[in-house]
């Protein structure tokens, strides 16, 4: 289990001490986050890390799942569409059934917590539960809701105007709402597996593993089998600049068990690619972190040709790791690509497939935006700043009409 100390090195010595001294003023203090997913995704990524650090911190971190059967994840991920602005057909009994779940599930959570994280819509209506238990509780949004379809909005909306606060990527995300809103973004952590230094001979051996390449160059997205990941417009973006570069693309993804369309969104992606073989589509089981970790150092540019995307941790993954990105200008991305700063951001096929070329032509332009990409990383989006916000946000709560004296 990673333990804060571990992060000095990387963030220093003071942003860990006050860690600590924040986290003192919430000794005893229970934190609970519920979300619909133990495994795939970037939320089950957050709360994996987040939890044990926080408990190394003195604050007991609780971590619930709710249940839920194909039907309800086939309605959420209609919501899920919904909110990131694509048209899906919701009916009236959907809404019945998403409300059943949602109750079911509140017999069979232990809400315990002094400060209950409610994740995305899935869990939204547990809300209902505050009148009976009270205790402080947050929505946290973790989709890119800009261009939410109205009527689920306003559906949702009444949910979380219940919340004592909710919780937004970015500030183009927030929303009209009665309840305080806050702006935090996600994080990667910097000490993981998924993270972490790796040395050539294991990712020479990843690469072996999966029949790559080594010699010639590599375009990597890692990403689950999802249409808003545009998987398909990736394969065409590879196929544009496999023209003038002898290049392998990588596409590599797992399932989410609260989505229910990747098995689909893969097949499509296979049919696609299966006259090419180098185009490696690789189906990875849960616990792949170093491989991912792997193949993100193996590549000479990542891209994220996201069409929404609520933040993209795999983007901060690869800046971390001083990789070149070209990334859709879309949802959180920009956050964190800095146009031919930190990397480069396009909006079309073409476009992308010009900078990946630009990239693989020019390394020493791809290895500044790099070292830049790393710095950008470092100073905003590891987990231990994630950590402090939350910190800030319970104290802030706890102490709602008062001065915070620390
Ligand atoms: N990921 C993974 N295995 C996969 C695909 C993705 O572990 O097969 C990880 C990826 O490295 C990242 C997270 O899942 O940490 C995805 O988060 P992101 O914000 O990029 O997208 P989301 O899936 O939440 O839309």
């Amino acid at each position: 289990m990673a333990k804060l100390g571990e992060y000095e090195p990387v963030v220093g010595k003071s942003v860990v001490e006050e860690l600590f001294l924040l986290a003192g003023h919430l000794k005893g203090r229970v934190m609970q986050h519920v979300n619909s997913t133990a495994v795939g995704g970037g939320v089950a990524e957050i709360l994996n890390r987040l939890i044990p650090l926080f408990r190394d911190l003195g604050v007991e971190a609780r971590w619930d799942v709710i249940k839920g059967d194909e039907e309800f994840f086939v309605i959420t991920k209609k919501f899920h569409n919904m909110l990131h602005g694509r048209m899906e057909k919701l009916t009236k009994e959907d809404i019945e059934y998403f409300e059943e779940v949602g109750d079911f599930n509140l017999k069979e959570i232990n809400f315990s917590g002094d400060f209950i994280f409610i994740h995305d819509p899935q869990p939204v209506t547990l809300i209902k539960k505050k009148a009976e238990v009270g205790r402080k509780w947050v929505w946290r949004c973790h989709i890119d809701s800009a261009s939410a379809e109205s009527s689920l909005w306003n559906y949702l909306a009444g949910y979380i105007k219940d919340y004592d606060a909710a919780i937004f990527s970015t500030m183009a995300f927030s929303k009209d709402l009665p309840c305080r809103q806050v702006i935090i973004s996600p994080s990667i952590d910097p000490v993981s597996d998924k993270n972490k230094y790796l040395d050539q001979e294991f990712i020479n051996r990843v690469l072996e593993r999966f029949q790559i390449d080594k010699d010639r160059p590599i375009i990597t997205q890692i990403s689950r089998f999802d249409y808003q990941k545009d998987p398909l417009g990736v394969i065409k973006v590879y196929r544009l600049v496999k023209k003038r570069v002898d290049c392998q693309l990588v596409l590599a993804g797992g399932g989410a068990t609260d989505d229910p369309e990747g098995q689909k969104i893969l097949e499509m992606v296979r049919e696609e690619s299966k006259d090419d073989p180098d185009i490696h589509v690789l189906l990875l089981p849960p616990a792949s972190d170093k491989d991912i970790n792997a193949l993100q150092r193996a590549s000479n540019v990542i891209l994220q040709k996201s069409l929404r995307e609520g933040f993209g941790l795999t983007v901060a993954e690869a800046l971390w790791k001083e990789k070149p990105v070209v990334a859709s200008a879309v949802g959180g991305i920009p956050l964190q690509v800095v146009h031919n700063y930190t990397g480069l951001l396009s909006h079309t096929v073409e476009g992308t497939a010009g900078f990946v070329k630009q990239l693989l032509q020019n390394p020493e332009h791809a290895k500044k935006l790099g070292t830049n990409g790393r710095e950008h990383i470092r100073q905003n989006f590891l987990v231990t700043r994630h950590i402090r916000d939350y910190l800030l946000l319970m104290l802030s709560l706890e102490k709602e009409g008062d001065f915070i004296y620390l």
